[in-house]
């Protein structure tokens, strides 16, 4: 694999990623010769809605899903949102929502938002974490009621890379009756997914976390789930999103996922084994540096370390002058000098998540870069440390 840009080691793939050669090549005719509109009546238009045609059978196959099942949006916040909302429009009596203490801001924030804005008209439930970041099942089980309109839990964390046993809350939602939507933003691509066997009504995935370019998402709608458009508009999208398709990122996702389908078991193995190389060398060098997470229920491609008494929002910093870059939390809540809610919800101390450093690795990184990062990584704790003045080292 050939870097981007060799002067960079790129670790922050959760917060996005470069977007494929394949994929950029598959794009191009989109932005010059071929920019028909693909619900005109004449050839030129056809032949456009011929590829979004073929780009959404990819993503399907990806999926294990019909291509019907299918909606392109322009994100995976916009597909989470017109989830969520469509169930509350579908059963206007229900106005409970069962979530997780560690969703995306894309979740939390619109729970909040329906909490309060509405007037208290929802309810939210948000389930607790334990310190390895895992859901309590007996828990979720007592939180299902008659009201609960929606379940929505995402399928990997986006800071830790923790895994949540989405298919069995899925069965268990659907024997209740009640929806059930993940936001598997983080899971698609990374690891194999076959929604046909699940009892899962909506999935919300983005493209520029699957080395697809931004602004185009995706909404999986199962075939029979009720639903209600969140952008009214023209009879886009099998009228279930209004609004003149993103023709060239939708045939770039297509693309990516045709990608990640032929390649994912076995480079997501290789990506793996670096991250698991990087972890276990950096836990071993550096004193008081703790893995955050569960240690095997993880996404490949990720490790959250925290280093205590550093801040990191400094180690970034000093990273950064190497030429390495990696997050602090999110990359929605960096920014902010609050540690993330994410551990905070796991219960880590205090000193510890406020020096938390998110690696999330793809396909791109090599060998050479894992060791660069290695050699690097512990002058720049020590040399932080020595300004604490909490350091007793
Ligand atoms: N959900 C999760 C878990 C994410 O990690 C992100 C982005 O970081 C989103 C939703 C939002 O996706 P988008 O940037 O496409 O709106």
């Amino acid at each position: 694999m050939v870097a981007a840009n060799p002067s960079v080691i790129y670790m922050d793939n959760n917060a996005t990623t470069r977007v494929a050669p394949e994929v950029v090549e598959a794009m191009m005719p989109f932005l010059t010769e071929s920019y028909g509109n693909p619900s005109s009546m004449h050839t030129f238009g056809g032949l456009v809605g011929q590829s979004i045609k073929d780009a959404r059978a990819k993503v399907a196959a990806l999926l294990g899903a019909e291509p019907e099942e299918i909606t392109f949006t322009s994100c995976g916040t916009e597909s989470d949102s017109t989830a969520i909302l469509s169930a509350l429009r579908t059963y206007p009596e229900k106005r409970h929502i069962v979530t997780t203490r560690v969703e995306h801001p894309a979740v939390k924030n619109l729970c909040e938002n329906l909490e309060t804005v509405t007037g208290h008209k929802y309810r939210v439930t948000r389930l607790k974490v334990d310190a390895e970041g895992m859901l309590d099942m007996a828990e979720y089980e007592s939180a299902l009621t008659e009201d609960t309109a929606i379940v929505s839990v995402m399928w990997a964390n986006n800071e830790t890379g923790v895994i949540f046993p989405v298919a069995e809350m899925a069965s268990m939602a659907k024997e209740r009756g009640i929806l059930f939507h993940t936001d598997a933003v983080q899971t698609v691509g990374k690891i194999a997914i076959d929604l046909k066997s699940l009892d899962i009504d909506f999935l919300s995935l983005s493209g520029h976390k699957l080395h697809a370019p931004k602004g185009v998402g995706v909404l999986y709608i199962k075939r029979g789930t009720l639903f209600v458009p969140f952008m009214m508009g023209g009879h886009q999208e099998h009228g279930r999103r209004g609004g003149t398709d993103n023709v060239a990122s939708i045939v770039g996702l297509g693309r990516a996922c045709e990608l990640a389908a032929e390649k994912m078991i076995e480079e997501n193995s290789r990506v793996k084994q670096l991250r698991d190389r990087l972890e276990e060398k950096l836990l071993a060098i550096i004193p008081k540096s703790m893995l955050n997470g569960h240690k095997t229920k993880r996404l490949p491609n990720t490790a959250n370390i925290s280093f205590e008494f550093v801040e990191g929002e400094a180690i970034l910093l000093h990273m950064n002058q190497h030429g390495i870059c990696a997050s602090s939390g999110s990359a929605c809540t960096s920014g902010s000098l609050e540690p993330s809610h994410v551990l905070r919800a796991m219960g880590v101390p205090f000193t510890a998540a406020h020096g938390s450093i998110r690696f999330s690795l793809s396909v791109y990184n090599t060998v050479e870069e894992i060791d660069v990062v290695i050699a690097k990584m512990p002058a720049i704790i020590e040399s932080l440390r020595k300004l604490s003045p909490f350091w007793k080292g």
